[in-house]
């Protein structure tokens, strides 16, 4: 199997917090702004929609996926 190049549990962290408090995230290793994708709901067949966000760093591959929870925020 390829190696699969993955942030550490600190760096996903902070790419969380950051997208979390300004809306965007840099890649904590290269310095370049990560790409953001929506995933809609519904893909795994539970008829709700659950949205998820993906960031990718266009410059190591490396990338983030997590749910974002609507008005649990706290
Ligand atoms: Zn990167």
């Amino acid at each position: 199997m390829a190696e699969k190049a993955q942030f550490t549990a600190d760096e996903e962290r902070s790419v969380r917090e950051a997208y979390a408090r300004d809306g965007h995230a840099d890649c904590p290793r290269c310095a370049v702004r990560m790409h953001e994708r929506a995933i809609g709901g519904g893909s795994f067949g539970l008829g709700y929609a659950r949205q998820r966000e993906w960031l990718l760093c266009p410059q190591c591959k490396r990338s983030v996926l997590f749910d974002l929870k609507r008005g649990t925020r706290n």
